[in-house]
């Protein structure tokens, strides 16, 4: 629990609450004219860089989204008329235009589908503009048009529309978050409080530094992700090898290393097909993620996991390892049929039963730092010897 709040309020909620208190401030108006124009342009310039080399279409849009309305309102939004009109209109847009940038799937940035949806993008601020030349009153009083005659309402600093719009966004964000729990969910929902903050605020210098700071949030979630990617296995969730290789740099002298592998995984494949392999390893996993002893569970390939225990001998592990078989023996996993399988199952796969439930046995092999060697390397490959013990006895036991 503590994790998950620490996880959406960094960096998101910190770096939206530095751009409130740098908008409150008052230092944005006394920078340098030249800073407050070039650092958001970094921001820009870097985020579109990064969404182009990353093939992250959507932060691509949503920084060109959020550099629109800093424009428009830093050149416009201050003065009366249609200064007015363009503040309410980028009110209405910037929350609309996130939300369906985030509903939409990653189809890269410079495919036709691309260049379609960024021209979408850019025509939502012309077209207005045009309706406005045409006949400013009329588009002014769509834009700012009272959806409930509360007079608490008619006091609110944005239009009625772009506070539903707002709150819509931040509501689907939310919901995503708490469904996904994904570095992109926070992203886009904290980078659209910190655009309506760039809306309530004085436009120029502090809105600019509320919008900037929405895209550096995008920016710093799109490489979270990335970074996550490269750290956790995407199948299962768990941590991956490469997290494994730094923790063992990091190891003391004294732990415990574990080498885990599930039993006649092979002939499981063959007889229930891959997909619900690939369940069950999700689901072992996850058992495995809740040993003892304060164990930290890795993938380390295929059905093979790794198991650290620091500051634990391999005689303590052991004692949380054979709780851990235990467990995963007597779990008997139910496999979720699908009614309607996507792929079509091929002959001998069996996707009959809607529930099943499977019996799924481990053979694990513990080893520590011995007298001959402390090298994590040599005893990962002990844990490895002790595995094929396990195996060799018979399965589903600890070895050490
Ligand atoms: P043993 O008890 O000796 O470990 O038998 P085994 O069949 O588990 O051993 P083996 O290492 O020969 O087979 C591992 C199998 O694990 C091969 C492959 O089909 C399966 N496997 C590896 N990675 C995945 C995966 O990501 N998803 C699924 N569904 N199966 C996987
Ligand atoms: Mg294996
Ligand atoms: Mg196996």
């Amino acid at each position: 629990m503590a994790r998950s709040l620490m996880s959406f309020f960094v960096p998101g909620g910190l770096l939206f609450l530095a751009a409130v208190a740098l908008a409150a401030s008052g230092l944005p108006s006394q920078a340098p004219p030249a800073v407050m124009t070039l650092a958001p342009a970094a921001v820009w310039a870097a985020g579109m860089l990064l969404g182009w080399r990353f093939n992250r279409s959507r932060l691509v849009f949503a920084l060109v989204v959020l550099a629109v309305a800093d424009q428009a309102i830093g050149r416009l939004g201050g003065r009366p008329g249609p200064g007015e009109f363009v503040h309410q209109a980028a009110a209405l847009l910037v929350p609309a235009n996130l939300l369906g940038i985030f509903l939409l799937r990653e189809r890269g940035v410079v495919a036709g589908r691309g260049l379609g949806r960024l021209a979408i993008i850019l025509l939502q601020p012309v077209v207005l503009a045009a309706f406005h030349f045409a006949s400013p009153a009329a588009v002014a009083a769509a834009v700012a048009y009272p959806l409930l005659a509360y007079p608490i309402l008619a006091k609110a600093p944005l239009p009625q529309a772009a506070l539903l719009a707002f709150t819509i966004a931040l509501i689907l964000f939310a919901l995503a978050l708490v469904r996904r729990r994904g570095v992109q969910e926070e992203g886009f929902f904290w980078a659209t409080l910190a655009a309506g903050g760039g809306l309530l605020v004085h436009p120029g210098p502090p809105a600019t530094v509320c919008f900037g700071m929405a895209g550096l949030i995008l920016i710093v979630a799109v490489i979270e992700s990335a970074y996550g990617m490269a750290f956790r296995d995407e199948l299962t969730g768990i941590p991956a090898r490469r997290a494994l290789n730094e923790a063992m740099l990091r190891l003391g002298s004294k732990y415990a290393l574990a080498m885990v592998d599930i039993d006649h995984f092979k002939k499981f494949n063959d007889t229930y097909g891959h997909d619900v392999g690939d369940q069950v390893l999700c689901m072992v996993a996850a058992k495995m993620a809740g040993v003892g002893g304060g164990g930290r569970t890795y993938r380390y390939g295929g059905e093979e996991f790794t198991i650290l225990f620091p500051g634990k001998t391999a005689r303590e592990a052991a004692a949380h390892l054979e709780t851990l078989r235990e467990t995963i023996a007597g779990a008997g996993f139910v496999i979720r049929g699908k009614d309607r399988p996507k792929v079509k199952p091929q002959k001998g796969q069996a996707v009959t039963a809607s529930r099943k439930q499977v019996t799924i046995t481990v053979s694990i092999g513990v080893a520590g730092p011995g007298a001959r060697s402390a090298d994590p390397q040599e005893v990962l490959k002990a844990a490895d010897k002790a595995l094929y013990r396990a195996k060799k006895n018979g399965r589903n036991q600890v070895a050490s």
